[in-house]
């Protein structure tokens, strides 16, 4: 029994990875050509050198943004929003603000009823659905662990990965601990759903996924539900470090998250109400000191304690 047992197996994974590789292969054959990316301006009489990121460049912006799923019901109602390179920018609000729709903007499930997305300074418009998301990395509040070895959790978009690049997104990711203790390390089975991960473990199995893929621009959906200790400071390093490569957007939860943060978000009544770090908004934001005082977290049972947020 054990023979044939594992011969159906091996057979679903490789079925598993044929679909994987099927749906990238399709989505490759339906990409329309691509809009020839503008080169960098070189100033006459300087030689051509290697070009130098400027650290604060904006990988991504919103200029003006309005949108509603009801265009009578604006949700955004013209959102200007920076988020530069090599920098953690943290997105905050009471529940229904409007930070996740921004985050559904960004992937393009939706476009602006008016203003505009700029992607390193290129329109949206002017830019493939596709050319935006290759861009663009998502981790959510669901995250998905499925039934196979940690190696198949974190390679299932890039099955390929060299191994030096799995190595380098579980250091990333502060995953060496589980590759220790999981018996079989990287090739060790996680069990159904993940049942040998903690909920921050499977969070930063989810962000090692997401960083193989060398995104510009990562966008995180913070855990609201509560992190022990070490795992919270696990992710605290994690977005630290993450943010030294990318552009990092994070709907923040926590406030140890937003005390990180280079720079904070508060979106209030459809708008980018406030902007600046911990200490500023502190000063100047009410809604800020609001989240904060209610130490950032909702509730999981339910919406903000103040008043005129419930659902
Ligand atoms: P947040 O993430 O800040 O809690 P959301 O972006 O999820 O806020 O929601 C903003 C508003 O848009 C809420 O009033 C919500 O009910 C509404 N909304 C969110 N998603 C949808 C959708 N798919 N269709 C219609 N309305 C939506
Ligand atoms: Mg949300």
């Amino acid at each position: 029994l054990v023979l044939p047992l594992s011969s159906v197996f091996r057979a679903v994974g490789l079925i598993q990875r044929g679909m994987g590789a099927y749906a990238r292969v399709e989505q490759a054959l339906t990409l329309p050509a691509e809009p020839v990316e503008p080169t960098t301006p070189r100033c006459p009489g300087t030689a051509p050198a290697v070009r130098v990121v400027p650290r604060e460049e904006p990988v991504l912006e919103l200029r003006d943004v309005t949108f509603g799923y009801d265009p009578d019901r604006p949700v955004l109602r013209g959102v200007d929003l920076t988020v530069p390179y090599r920098r953690q920018t943290a997105l905050v609000g009471r529940s229904g603000a409007g930070k996740s729709t921004v985050f559904a903007l960004v992937a393009r499930f939706y476009e602006p009823d008016s203003g505009a997305l700029l992607f390193d300074g290129l329109p949206a418009t002017g830019l493939t659905r596709a050319a935006c998301r290759a861009r663009i990395a998502v981790v959510d509040q669901n995250t998905h662990v499925v039934h196979g070895t940690l190696r198949d959790n974190i390679t299932y978009a890039v099955p390929d990965a060299p191994e030096a690049e799995v190595r380098r997104v579980v250091e990333l990711a502060r995953l060496d601990d589980v590759v220790r203790r999981l018996p079989g390390g990287l090739s060790g089975m996680l069990g159904e759903r993940g049942g040998t991960l903690s909920g921050g473990e499977r969070q930063r199995v989810a962000l090692a996924r997401a960083l193989l893929a060398r995104p510009r621009l990562l966008l995180l959906d913070e855990p609201t539900s509560h992190l022990d200790a070490i795992n919270e400071s696990a992710l605290a390093r994690v977005m630290k470090d993450v943010a030294g490569e990318c552009a990092l957007l994070v709907i923040a939860h926590r406030l140890s998250t937003v005390q990180h943060a280079d720079r904070i978000v508060v979106l209030e009544d459809g708008r980018a109400a406030a902007c600046g770090t911990h200490e500023e908004l502190l000063a100047v934001s009410p809604v800020y000191r609001e989240l904060a005082a209610g130490q950032m977290l909702r509730p999981a049972s339910g919406p903000l304690p103040a008043a005129g947020t419930a659902r």
